[in-house]
């Protein structure tokens, strides 16, 4: 596994979350995230990222300084 792979991974997780890639896009990252731990989680990372922004705002449009907080949170959290 090369870094370029990861590198493109973890640019298009954002997409891959927001379910806006193409399948072909989709298959090349669920095939990457199975082989590689450091990709994983960083999906699991950001899932849950969004997971707590949307609980804690109710589904309202959030702040990116709040986004930016709970990030830095998960983060001290997971190590
Ligand atoms: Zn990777």
């Amino acid at each position: 596994m090369t870094v370029d792979t990861c590198k493109g991974v973890e640019h298009q997780l954002q997409a891959y979350l927001d379910r806006s890639l193409t399948p072909d896009e989709v298959g090349m990252i669920e095939v990457h995230l199975g082989e590689c731990e450091y990709c994983r989680q960083r999906y699991h990372f950001e899932a849950q990222l969004r997971e707590t922004v949307k609980t804690v705002c109710c589904g309202d449009p959030v702040p990116n300084d709040l986004v930016d907080k709970v990030r830095l949170q998960l983060r001290a959290q997971s190590g």
